[in-house]
Formats: C-alpha cells, structure tokens, sequence
C-alpha cells in the first residue's frame, strides 16, 4: 500500500491510474479506523480498480470547544486495517498541507436549511467543513466512486446534494451502519466511553430498533414515533437528548407523517460523549 502526505504525490498516482483507464473509489476518513470504515474499503474494492482512503482529522468541521485536540488517532493501526482491506493508497496530509496559514478563504457551504438541521443546530459549521474538505479529496482524486456510511446520515444527504448541485462526476455510494454484536453502531468516538457508559450508550440502538418496529407494525405518526424513542433513551440516567427527528431523506425537512424516504436520526451525549445513530424507512 502506498502511502502519501502531499497533494502532489496523491494527484500523480492517481493520473496515471486514470491514464491508464483503472476506475478509482475513494473512502474519505478521520482516522482511528474500525470495522465501519473497513465495510467502506470492501464496497470500494469491490467496485473500483484504485482504492485511495484519506485519514485526515479535519479541523475545519470541529467548532470551538469541540473535540478537535482530543480526537484519536493511530495511523499505524490504520495503515493495518487498509491494507489488509486492499486498500491501494492512503492520503495521510499535515493540516498545513490541506489549508494555509491562517486558514482557507474559500469554503463550500450549502445555503439551505440542509446543514442547519438536526447536528447542524449545535454544530453550526460543521457541515461547511465536511463539504469543503470533502469537495478538496474530489478535486485532488477525480474519484469515480465516493463511500459515505450511513451512520453519518445528514452528512450522506448534504454531499448528495453538494455533489448535485456542483455537478461533480462522482457516483456517491451509501454504506449500511456497522454495529457491535450488542447494538452500539461502531463510531471512533466510542473509545471515549467509559465501562458503564458504554452499557448506556446502548440505549441509542434501543431507540433505533424500536423506533423500526414501530414502523413495521404501521405506526406512520412521526411524533408518536419520536416520543416512544425519546422515553427509551431516557431511561438511561447518564442520556442527554441533543435531538431525536424525523426528516425527510433527501431534504432533511422535518416531517409530521413516516412516508417517503424518511431518516429517524439522533444524536445522545452519554456523559460528555456526543453519540449519533439513525435508521431510514421508505427508501
Ligand atoms: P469518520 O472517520 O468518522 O469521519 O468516518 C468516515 C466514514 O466512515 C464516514 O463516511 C462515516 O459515515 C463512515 N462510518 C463511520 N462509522 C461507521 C459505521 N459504524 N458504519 C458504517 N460507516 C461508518
């Protein structure tokens, strides 16, 4: 496996290959690489002649007082699980390589309600960090493929959309959430839990599964739905509720009725984790 820090380098192998007619997928990620990420790689290789994964803890999409200096990271492990995924190439760059000093001037921004919605409502910048450095890889890759989990249901909606809009020539592939064999929907920031909140964060699962039930025994009122979830979580006496919604798929627009495709999302603290999961209906 080949591994990169410059823009230079990565845009050179990755001409040649195009030179050369390879197809090229491109997995875009933070680092501190788990199962989830692995799931990306396989659909990757097995749809594209070239895998390129970036590990690039992003500062552009944390806030003040985020989790930005904390976020873990272990490129060494990471290097490990590409590889051993098939990964061909890793785009590991300083952030001086990605932005300049002083930080970028020009960012990519929906100017919807797309990104103001659901995480956006805490996380006001978030989503401008994401598409830009999302819309940066597109630009240095050319990739033929994109793979975006589900687990980061908005983010998936917001580059469909960004993708659309700035007609970019790359197929975005959704990914189904990888779980744990207990529930908890694997995430980096999983680590930061300790023994007991891990047991808690279960409640997040919890929701989603009867949240799906609900579903599929006919209930289509979305408040109804959202209200069970909610009192699921809150049984959990270290659950904090940051939101718990149901939007539709495409555009992110609150709904009243669970027809369409429809994405029941939330996001939990448990203690001072910040937790996401969802599921999608009708899709
Ligand atoms: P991150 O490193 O958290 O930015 O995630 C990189 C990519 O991996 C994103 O497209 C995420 O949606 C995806 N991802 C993270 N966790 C999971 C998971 N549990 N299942 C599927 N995809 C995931």
């Amino acid at each position: 496996m080949i591994v990169v820090t410059t823009q230079e380098e990565l845009r050179s192998y990755v001409r040649k290959w195009h030179k050369e007619g390879l197809s090229v997928g491109l997995v875009p990620t933070m680092g501190y690489l788990h199962e989830g990420h692995a799931s990306l790689v396989d659909r990757a290789v097995a749809s594209c002649d070239r895998v390129v994964a970036s590990v690039f803890v992003n500062p552009t999409q944390f806030g003040p007082g985020e989790d930005l200096q904390a976020y873990p990271r272990d490129f060494e492990h990471d290097c490990e699980l590409l590889e051993a995924h098939g990964c061909d190439l890793v785009f590991h760059p300083e952030v001086s390589e990605m932005y300049p000093v002083g930080g970028t001037a020009t960012f990519v921004e929906l100017l919807n309600d797309m990104p103001k919605q659901l995480c956006g409502v805490t996380r006001p910048i978030h989503f401008r960090g994401v598409c830009t450095v999302v819309s940066k890889l597109f630009n240095l890759v050319n990739p033929d493929k994109a793979f975006f989990g589900q687990k980061d249901a908005q983010q998936l909606s917001i580059i469909r959309r960004m993708v659309s809009d700035l007609s970019y020539g790359v197929e975005i592939v959704g990914c189904p959430i990888v779980r744990d064999e207990d529930g908890l929907a694997k995430s980096s920031r999983n680590t930061y839990l300790s023994a007991e909140e891990r047991q808690e964060a279960l409640v997040l699962s919890r929701a989603v599964r009867l949240g799906e039930k609900m579903y599929k025994d006919g209930e289509r009122s979305a408040f109804k739905v959202v209200e069970a979830m909610k009192a699921e979580i809150s049984k959990s006496s270290l659950a904090c509720i940051d939101y718990v919604s149901a939007v539709n798929l495409d555009t992110l627009e609150a709904i009243e009725t669970l027809e369409g495709p429809v994405l029941v999302a939330m996001a939990v603290y448990i203690g001072k984790t910040r937790l996401i999961d969802n599921f999608i209906v009708g899709a």
